[in-house]
């Protein structure tokens, strides 16, 4: 994809007002989080005809019944994973590669699962185009983790899921940490889990709405 630097810095006072009002403006504080937000062009993750709508308070539709998550979920979900630069992550639901691009900017390294074909294939040429080089994508049921590639530091899933796959729990590296939107289908609770040798500690940290986790360890297609 060719994008243009004129293209990427577009909506810079959008994006400043997101900054503002969405995000510094209702309690992240985490610097670098910020920072990130700031910069990563949100209205090329979604399709042309939204991007005058990208950096408003809400998710937005992208295809295939999916969503890009609402700025300050991802900021929420972000900030309490306190990267420090060096982890590597793995992310449920790449969807529109907003999560993914942030979480690659403040990693080492972003293995990401997606169910949808269409959507990892037009991600994937959004993130290259962006010249991401630290984002390894697979097209599969993330409910099974990635086993190969584990453990994980860090794990994120962008998908409610009736409760967390224990695979996930399994790939968390020691003193990892996990977040994920746990609960009904209509609404969950985003929930924050380390592990700690053998001990595993959850706490909740807000609400939220999220499209399903579709997979063999959460809801089926049919639910
Ligand atoms: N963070 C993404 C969220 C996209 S919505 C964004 O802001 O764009 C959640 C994504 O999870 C969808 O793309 C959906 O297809 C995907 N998903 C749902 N169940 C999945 C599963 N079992 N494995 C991998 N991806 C899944």
């Amino acid at each position: 994809m060719e994008l243009t630097e004129r293209a990427i810095q577009a909506y810079a006072g959008q994006r400043r007002k997101m900054i503002e009002e969405q995000i510094s403006g209702r309690g992240i504080k985490d610097l670098l989080v910020i920072e990130v937000l700031s910069r990563v062009p949100r209205h090329l993750f979604v399709n042309s005809s939204l991007q005058h709508r990208a950096y408003g308070d809400c998710p937005l539709p992208i295809g295939e019944n999916q969503t890009i998550s609402q700025p300050y979920i991802v900021a929420l979900m972000t900030e309490v994973l306190q990267l420090k630069g060096g982890e590597r992550v793995l992310e449920i639901g790449t969807g529109s590669g907003y999560q993914t691009a942030i979480l690659a900017e403040l990693a080492s390294q972003v293995f990401t699962i997606e169910r949808i074909k269409p959507l990892v294939q037009k991600t994937k040429e959004l993130l290259e185009g962006l010249r991401y080089q630290n984002i390894v994508f697979k097209i599969f049921d993330g409910t099974y983790g990635w086993r190969d590639q584990s453990p994980f530091d860090v794990i994120l899933v962008s998908a409610a899921t009736p409760s967390i796959p224990t695979a996930l729990i399994e790939q968390l590296a020691d003193k990892g940490r996990l977040v994920a939107p746990v609960g009904e289908r209509e609404s969950q609770d985003l929930v924050v889990l380390n592990k700690n040798g053998d001990r595993v500690m959850k706490r909740k940290i807000g609400s939220c709405k999220f499209v399903p986790l579709i997979g063999k360890f959460a809801w089926s297609e049919e639910e």
